[in-house]
């Protein structure tokens, strides 16, 4: 199964390069129909417009990488949705639909499991399996669309894994969804979210891919932070925020902060006042404080942290003490209470039952 073509991960030219040569030798519009077919989720033998031996060889010389539907969490509250996903090597991985005003967004993974070590987070627990290739990235999207029988327009990669880790799958996959004739969703629907990797933010920066960049942020200087993100050791805060104002100069992209709030760690008023100050020492041009964003974001608990989330009251002060400060700040919404599962849980949940 392994030396067969990954037709999924083909961009739209290296489709037409595959498919123009032997063993298929077809002429160039067959490399459009196919991609068409796949991003609609088709399998080869519904390609109903290519010739019976075409859709024969195809079958023979390629696998398509959409994960299948484990299991499936509706939040009776909302209709967000939690799907436990099947990988063609029976990996597991997690995506989460939700529906807002401005559009079905699905939240994707990029690796199986996360070596980045965060101490708050499900998903880094038993390490890093393996990287998602862009094809099963795309394949989340098109297995939701698949099931919801919706198009999704937004999409966030904050999943399980480290985008940046997987960088060039990650930018591959940017390429895929936004390419003609396939699911055509606009890159500034499309959200990164990283917890600190600035070389490779400083990459990504010079791809002119207009995504959103969200970052990880969750603490104000180097003592909080490395205590519950241990990249942090690598990329300091200054380092990181640093690329974020470069990233900023750069892209004209306004940057979202992401800051879990965490009781007695990060959410006393002093941590907003020193996040305050360190976000605008840093994101600065001159005298001008460059634009930005920050997701408070109440932990979901994860068994085994010893960490949990701050009071609504602390969560209610922070965010006050931040816009007293002039950074605005807005705390998120929970969607599907009812199907709590932060991050990871699942897949967590999945392979402990079959021990
Ligand atoms: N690795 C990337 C993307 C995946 S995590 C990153 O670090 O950004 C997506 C977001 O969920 C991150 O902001 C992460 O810090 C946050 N997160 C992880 N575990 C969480 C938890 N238990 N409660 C709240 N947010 C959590």
């Amino acid at each position: 199964m392994n030396d067969k073509t990954d037709i999924l991960r083909l961009l739209p030219d290296e489709l037409e390069a595959l498919i123009t040569s032997p063993p298929y030798s077809q002429p160039k519009f067959r490399a459009g129909q196919i991609f068409s077919w796949l991003s609609r989720g088709v399998g080869f033998d519904g390609m109903t417009n290519l010739p019976l031996s075409l859709r024969t060889t195809l079958s023979q010389n390629c696998i398509i990488k959409t994960p299948t539907v484990e299991r499936r969490l509706v939040s009776s509250a909302d209709g967000t949705i939690k799907y436990l996903f099947r990988l063609y090597d029976d990996n597991f991985i997690e995506a989460v639909y939700m529906k807002y005003e401005h559009g079905n967004t699905l939240c994707v993974s990029s690796q199986v499991g996360c070596r980045m070590g965060c101490r708050f987070c499900a998903s880094t627990k038993s390490g890093r399996v393996r990287d998602l290739a862009a094809s099963e990235i795309l394949g989340e999207i098109i297995a939701a669309e698949l099931d919801t029988g919706t198009r999704i327009s937004n999409v966030v990669m904050m999943g399980i894994g480290e985008p940046l880790d997987n960088y060039d799958e990650t930018v591959r996959f940017l390429h895929l969804i936004s390419a003609p004739g396939g699911l055509s969703i606009g890159l500034r629907h499309v959200s990164v979210s990283t917890c600190g990797l600035v070389p490779r933010i400083r990459d990504l920066a010079e791809t002119s891919l207009p995504v959103t960049l969200s970052i990880s942020l969750h603490a104000p200087d180097d003592g909080t932070r490395s205590a519950i993100m241990p990249i942090n050791n690598k990329y300091g805060v200054s380092e990181l925020l640093d690329a974020c104002r470069d990233w900023f100069l750069t892209t004209g992209r306004r940057i979202s902060f992401e800051y879990t709030l965490i009781s007695g760690k990060n959410d006393s008023p002093e941590d907003a006042r020193r996040l305050a100050a360190v976000l605008k020492r840093h994101m600065r041009d001159g005298e001008r404080t460059l634009p930005m964003h920050v997701n408070l974001i109440p932990l979901n608990d994860v068994e085994g942290t010893g960490l949990s989330r701050s009071s609504r009251e602390a969560v209610r002060r922070f965010a006050d003490t931040l816009s007293s400060l002039g950074i605005t700040a807005t705390v998120r919404r929970r969607l599907g209470p009812d199907i709590n599962a932060a991050c990871g849980q699942l897949r967590i949940n999945s392979s402990e039952q079959k021990q």
